[in-house]
């Protein structure tokens, strides 16, 4: 298994955290290093590209992170059970606790510690990130991408139950989610049995959590907002756009008096 670690390089006490996470891998280790604060838009690209660049899935992790015991061989059985699809490793939705026994459940939901990726999901994810406009891409996390392209695929995160990492809590956030209730994992690690590849198979149905964050409707409203369909009108700021044209969106009727506008100035200067 290859692992990809985004190393927060401009944080003193990330230095003895990464050395910690480290010393609990096996497997070929790319570290990303971030010598300034970055962006999630500048960081995550890179980590994404290296993936995309594989022939086999990559682990992607944070620096401040504990994983479980034989991670390595845990991870080796869920890209057995999963191929191709994005897993989230380190489960936060709420109500895992109650799916125990299924192992697993989806969600439109990934968060930043621990996810596996295949080669073809994060060059999709790169070029939705790519696709996006700019006021969205240049400020979009990469956990808020991966869910908005996992919706545009209709295709819910995968999430291992137990998580197979946590946050080492002794590490502040680099952005300031110390006491963020969501910081810790729904089902941690224990004793479970998750380095048999039996443990991941997959059922036919995996239960369905909503993200109590990006609800569905949240969700569809966003992809809207990137098409026409939901674009009120720039000119008359009333009506729903029905075409975007550099950046600009119309509704009919201002669009019909931009023709008319443009037509008529056309006349008279060939006139
Ligand atoms: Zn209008």
């Amino acid at each position: 298994m290859k692992f990809a670690i985004a190393h927060a390089g401009w944080l003193p006490d990330r230095r003895e955290s990464l050395a910690m996470l480290m010393s609990q891998l096996s497997g070929t280790i790319k570290i990303f290093t971030s010598r300034r604060r970055e962006h999630a838009s500048v960081w995550a690209p890179r980590l994404w590209q290296y993936v995309a660049d594989q022939a086999d899935p990559v682990v992607c992790l944070n620096d401040d992170i504990h994983v479980c015991p034989d991670f390595e061989r845990a991870c080796d059985a869920v890209a057995e059970a999963a191929p191709e699809r994005l897993v989230s490793l380190h489960t936060q939705v709420p109500g895992a606790a109650k799916l125990v026994v299924e192992h697993w459940c989806s969600s439109y939901w990934l968060t930043g510690p621990a996810y596996m990726m295949w080669p073809g999901v994060a060059a999709e994810l790169l070029d939705f990130w790519a696709s996006l406009p700019w006021r969205h891409a240049s400020q979009m996390n990469e956990d808020n991408c991966a869910i908005h392209w996992a919706w545009s695929k209709q295709q819910p995160i995968l999430q291992t139950i137990p998580a197979l990492a946590h946050h080492d809590v002794g590490v502040p956030s680099s952005l300031g989610y110390d006491n963020h209730p969501f910081r810790t994992p729904s089902v941690p690690f224990g004793d479970e049995p998750v380095t048999a590849p039996g443990y991941w198979t997959l059922q036919a149905e995996v239960p369905y959590v909503e993200n109590p964050w990006a609800t569905v409707s949240g969700l569809e409203g966003f992809r809207r907002s990137l098409t026409a369909e939901g674009v009120t009108c720039d000119g008359c700021s009333s009506h729903s756009a029905f075409m975007t044209i550099g950046g600009t969106s119309l509704c009919s009727q201002c669009a019909g008096s931009v023709a008319q506008a443009v037509a008529s100035e056309w006349k008279r200067r060939i006139v």
